[in-house]
């Protein structure tokens, strides 16, 4: 029976207007809280586990809200609501909401000890060179990994015997002790949680319904993959027991740095060293690409640093779309270890231009000079 008087949205501490997700989060945060399996013996926090279970069974229920929007607790008792019918409701609440968070067994397997159960997944990283992920790569990968027992098909009895009901648990998979107000259920010890003992095991398995397999994979890994990235092979995990289906393989990439390449998704960078020289001069270059190489034509009086790009010379784009682009940034040398020769040659530059230089420097910073002496002059006038 209901004792709860206080405001529901209160107690959820939410608003009004609050939507179905909040009002569930509010409920799981405060649920947790207030479990009795972290507050054994306190009759505070079971008080207020109570509360918000209530609270939180009338607000996610639509046509509940609705009148106790309109009419209040009165308004619920008058069509017949009297607050959660026992402490199981509860505890069914929380494991439909949350799953098997305190260990009672959610996802309704163990209501049915004769359910399939699907596989696990596994997870496999595998570490491809920076080339293998842009032009795309196949793998063949040996795992080791547990998979249905065909000796049995999964049910880990011998072929002609049947699994037997737990006699600890009458085949319910928990165990009932009560606690206070609250009935705690936990998995049964006998059958850990089957329901069902095996008899006579099936002795390819031991009973387990799985065997330990080694077994070639084949991964296609296509191109323009990144770290990170990660590929699902359907039906290539644990194998499943009692039929149930196999677990799924997920492939987990991690890509090796490259050399001189860098990657920023589908963008590939190149730094381009090139001789003062034919910086000044200009000229064309062939630069390697992750196909082979491209001719890039670099202007006369290219600075260091410059960048340019080639169209579509990146990385493939893995859903199909156009190619990335290729950046490449120029780093202009400064010779060294010169010949007389070169030295000789240099300084004959140097003063051919060195003039040349010095005038527009000097004009840039007289200029400079010359405005900073007009807003001192300016500040003195005032
Ligand atoms: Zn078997
Ligand atoms: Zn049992």
């Amino acid at each position: 029976m209901s004792t709860v008087t206080k405001c529901y949205y209160e107690i959820l501490g939410v608003s009004r207007d609050a939507s179905g997700e909040a009002i569930k989060k509010a409920y799981r945060k405060l649920a947790m809280k207030y479990h009795p399996d972290r507050n054994p013996d306190d009759p505070e926090a079971e008080t207020l586990f109570k509360e918000a279970a209530e609270a939180y069974e009338v607000l996610s229920d639509e046509r509940k809200r609705q009148i106790y929007d309109a009419y209040g607790h009165e308004g619920l008792k008058n069509n017949g609501y009297s607050g959660p019918a026992s402490s199981e409701d509860i505890f069914s609440h929380i494991n439909d909401l949350f799953g098997d968070l305190f260990g009672f067994g959610g996802r309704g397997r163990r209501r049915d000890p004769n359910a399939p159960i699907q596989g696990d997944d596994l997870r496999y990283d595998i570490e491809i060179s920076f080339m293998e992920a842009v032009q795309g790569v196949t793998r063949e990968v040996e795992i080791t990994k547990r998979e249905t027992c065909w000796t049995c098909e999964g049910t880990g009895s011998r072929p002609g015997y049947r699994p037997q009901t737990c006699p600890t648990c009458h085949g319910r998979g928990q165990v009932v002790r009560s606690q206070g107000f609250f009935q705690v259920s936990s998995t049964c010890p006998q059958c850990h949680g089957a329901g069902q003992i095996i008899s006579d095991p099936c002795v390819d398995c031991d009973g387990t319904g799985l065997v330990n397999r080694r077994k070639t994979v084949s991964i296609r890994i296509p191109a323009g993959v990144d770290t990170g990235s990660r590929m699902r092979l359907a039906g290539e995990g644990e194998g499943g027991r009692r039929g149930g289906r196999s677990g799924d393989l997920y492939v987990v990439i991690h890509v090796r740095p490259h050399e001189f390449f860098q990657r920023d998704g589908q963008t590939i960078f190149l730094r381009y060293p090139l001789s003062m020289v034919r910086a000044a001069l200009g000229c064309e270059v062939e630069v390697p690409t992750i196909d082979g190489t491209a001719k890039l034509k670099i202007p006369a009086g290219t600075q260091s640093g410059e960048r340019f790009t080639l169209r579509g010379e990146g990385v493939p784009s893995l859903r199909g779309g156009a190619r990335g682009d290729m950046i490449v940034e120029i780093q202009v040398q400064t010779p060294t270890g010169l010949s007389r020769r070169q030295k000789e040659l240099l300084q004959e530059f140097e003063e051919l231009t060195g003039e040349e230089e010095e005038g527009f420097f000097a004009r840039l910073f007289h200029g400079h000079l010359g405005r900073q002496k007009k807003k001192d002059e300016d500040r003195e006038g005032h």
